[in-house]
């Protein structure tokens, strides 16, 4: 569910023409013909679909994990996301990025419900990024409001903008991550995480 846009007669998210005619524009500078049949309406739904892309605008990441839970039973253990499936678009060419992210924290006084860390990485992966400051947004999100004793996150993704044109390399990955806390300080839990993440 997208928040913050108005919606048309039909239930489907109003497009304004402004919107729609830069679409058209751009087809005719990619050199097709925008009146054809089969991409007259595909303005619109480009339109919609980059709203669906970025939805993550609309929405504060944080209020993911402002509900956490303190009675974790002496759990005082790695806590891990392993390889969540993304998608978002890089900012430079607006081209797909498709992914997976591990996120692990290890706890001081509290956890959030497992799902939250998967919601956080959309939200900010549901904008145009890179995926450098992607994994670190993500990092230290949890950081500032799980106050854990430590953080990690690794993202492994592929460029649209890298495989589809430029050099084409496709099956080429980049991986970049973020440590923080003790597994930034702390070499034998930063291994730790890094082998349950399977790196
Ligand atoms: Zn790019």
């Amino acid at each position: 569910m997208i928040e913050d846009v108005e919606l048309g007669e039909d239930g489907k998210i109003a497009v304004p023409d402004h919107v729609a005619e830069a679409v058209r524009t751009l087809i005719e500078w990619a050199g097709d013909d925008p009146t054809r049949e089969g991409l007259f309406d595909t303005p619109k739904r480009v339109a919609r679909a980059w709203k669906e892309y970025c939805q993550g605008y609309g929405e504060d990441p944080s209020a993911h994990l402002s509900r956490t839970f303190q009675e974790v039973g002496g759990y005082d253990e790695i806590v891990l996301l392993r390889d969540i499936p993304f998608q978002s678009h890089c900012e430079h060419h607006m081209a797909p990025i498709t992914g997976k992210a591990s996120i692990a924290y290890l706890p001081k006084d509290r956890v959030v419900g497992i799902s939250k860390l998967a919601r956080v990485l959309n939200g900010f992966a549901k904008r145009l990024q890179v995926q450098e400051r992607l994994t670190a947004e993500v990092a230290q999100c949890i950081w500032e409001n799980l106050h854990p004793q430590g953080v990690a996150v690794v993202i492994e993704a592929q460029h649209g903008c890298m495989t589809g044109r430029g050099v084409r390399t496709p099956g080429v990955g980049m991986v970049t991550s973020r440590l923080l806390g003790c597994f930034l300080d702390d070499e034998r839990s930063r291994k730790e995480v890094l082998s349950l993440m399977g790196y």
